[in-house]
């Protein structure tokens, strides 16, 4: 990918990290400071999409390459992208937050995740059965593949561990053995709060201020 014709935010983009631990939690961390007052979107648009895609290993360079130059429906695969990004979220935190689920993001995952299996095929390669893609790749292949890792994070017992930062509200998976990570990166959001809260202390008790 040529990074010189990158925008600021698709600079960034390039350079995000990846907390989630799987690709579709990543996904959601494309938004920061969800529930704040001022939450920031980074998925601008399609280029951005792909980049993104990139970033998080989706497809490789020489794919995001080809898919930076192309034209078409650009605007509509971006827009299923952000559908399916919301509704991956919304379905993650209901369940996590022991609210009913919405139908209306269920049919949303459900019918990407459809389409995804209807392009998916059985080859018999080198001695070797495997899964693969049928067919030459498309933009929409980002969303079939986000909606597969969706489908299998919400049904697998690890969806508990699921939960998401207590700062920036980033969705990641706690792997670690005794599930007590709280901050999807200590050295950035731990790190931050404690230095707020240090600085909240000292301003109430009338002490300096950092
Ligand atoms: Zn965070």
């Amino acid at each position: 990918v040529d990074t010189a014709t990158f925008s600021p935010i698709e600079l960034q983009l390039s350079h995000l990290l990846l907390v989630g631990g799987r690709p579709c939690l990543d996904f959601c961390n494309t938004v920061e400071y969800r529930h704040s007052e001022s939450p920031v979107e980074m998925l601008i648009g399609y280029r951005a999409l792909i980049v993104w895609a990139h970033r998080a290993g989706l497809v490789s360079n020489t794919d995001a390459t080809t898919l930076l130059t192309r034209i078409v429906d650009e605007e509509q695969v971006f827009l299923r992208a952000l559908r399916l990004r919301e509704a991956i979220y919304a379905l993650i935190m209901a369940h996590l937050e022991n609210r009913p689920v919405p139908t209306d993001a269920l049919a949303t995952l459900h019918g990407v995740w459809q389409t995804a299996l209807d392009h998916r095929q059985v080859i018999y390669q080198n001695g070797q059965f495997s899964e693969a893609w049928a067919g030459a790749l498309t933009p929409e292949r980002i969303l079939w593949m986000l909606a597969l890792s969706a489908v299998h994070e919400l049904t697998q017992e690890t969806l508990r561990w699921v939960r998401p930062c207590p700062n920036c509200g980033w969705l990641f998976l706690d792997e670690s053995r005794n599930h007590k990570r709280v901050w999807c990166n200590m050295q950035i959001c731990g790190n931050r709060l404690k230095a707020r809260r240090y600085y909240q202390r000292q301003k109430r008790s009338g002490g300096e201020s950092l």
